[in-house]
């Protein structure tokens, strides 16, 4: 049947388009942003000066390659260059791997409460997502290996989970990847790894050496900063890196994003910095604010995810309150979870200000 007008192939249009967190207020100047799990930190002095650098070679094509990114990585991390990948962003490589690895007819899977990138980048492909549930907010790896059917391409697994917080460990990584049929690509998305100080945690480096069909995703945007800049990485069997650079763009990392990528994985101290205030700050937000009656999983990430079930008091009502005070939390409804909002770490400041103004507001 022809169609009269031009018609995106099928899954497209069952796409809800990712909304990201809100950056401003109708009628305030002064905002807080706590909605998109951004450090409060800045970004490296270094990466700052290496970004200004890049003023007169603006006429100039990046490295399509991003080769001093990589090797810089390769280098820090004690990695392969030859099985990394860089892309605009870490969303970029997660969204390459589902065009390679998935199309009409196949499943997706990831956790209950996943990213939800997992969910666009299946759907923009006409494969089909499925979730399979959690327990505490956690990912059950059970159930994810219970929802494996014959058609399961790809497993997204979000390690430490945003917005939960919550993580698995090591070894039930590997129970998962054991149980898994080595024609499925298992993708740890490990976004958040340079927070986690938990000894039983690993970002998937090991298992990536060791097997076929494990790639881990890293980002910029996260511990260090460089959000805007659109920075992420992978490490991958060669096979699957080679599939990647196949269909990436041929300039999919930006000159500016390289040459800052490059000082700011140099430096770290910055990283260093980065995790010592969210040591000192995740524990204090959690058990202020349980305190208050709110239900709060463990959070080994930069942010903490509230649960107003119990308060008797409305997620949205709470996220009304904070933005009236300046303070931009982060709904997520959209996560299956509308009792509950997320919050980032901030600054000492203003992490005392949404204490302080969530106590007002639940003795309202
Ligand atoms: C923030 C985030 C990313 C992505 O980030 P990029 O900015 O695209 O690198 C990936 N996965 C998870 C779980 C995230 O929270």
């Amino acid at each position: 049947m022809t169609s009269p007008f031009p018609t995106p192939k099928s899954g497209i249009l069952d796409i809800t388009p990712y909304v990201g967190g809100k950056a401003s207020l109708d009628g305030q100047d002064k905002v807080v942003k706590l909605s998109s799990n951004e450090t409060p930190l800045g970004s490296s002095p270094k990466a700052k000066e290496a970004f200004g650098t890049l003023s007169e070679k603006l006429h100039l094509y990046p490295d399509g390659g991003s080769q001093e990114l990589i090797h810089t990585i390769a280098k820090i991390h004690d990695l392969p260059a030859d099985r990394l990948i860089c892309g605009n962003g870490s969303d970029e490589i997660l969204s390459l791997i589902a065009n390679a690895y998935c199309g009409p007819g196949d499943e997706v899977l990831y956790s209950e409460h996943g990213f939800l990138v997992y969910e666009l980048s299946a759907l923009a492909n006409g494969a089909t997502p499925v979730k399979a549930p959690e327990k505490n907010l956690t990912t059950d790896v059970d159930a994810l290996l219970a929802s494996v059917t014959e058609k399961t391409k790809i497993l997204f697994l979000a390690n430490p989970n945003n917005p939960t917080g919550t993580y698995i460990s090591a070894d039930e990584v590997r129970r998962l990847h054991a149980g898994l049929r080595s024609d499925i690509l298992l993708v740890l998305d490990a976004a958040y790894a340079e927070y986690v100080t938990k000894s039983d945690y690993e970002a998937g480096v090991a298992l990536v050496a060791e097997t076929e069909n494990v790639i881990m995703t890293r980002t910029f945007s996260k511990i260090y900063g460089l959000s805007a800049l659109r920075i992420g990485w992978a490490y991958g069997s060669e096979a699957v890196i080679d599939v990647l650079h196949r269909i990436r763009g041929p300039f999919n990392v930006n000159a500016a994003a390289q040459v800052a990528g490059v000082a700011a994985v140099r430096d770290q101290d910055f990283v260093k910095e980065a995790v010592a205030h969210n040591e000192k700050w995740i524990p204090i937000l959690t058990q202020s604010l349980r305190g208050m009656g709110l239900k709060i999983p463990d959070s080994v990430g930069n942010f903490i995810m509230m649960d107003f079930g119990d308060t008797g008091k409305s997620a949205s009502d709470a996220d009304a309150y904070l933005a009236s005070k300046g303070y931009i939390l982060r709904s997520i409804a959209s996560y299956g979870l509308p009792t509950c909002l997320r919050m980032s770490v901030g600054t000492d400041e203003d992490n005392r200000a949404v204490i302080d103004h969530l106590r007002e507001f639940l003795e309202s």
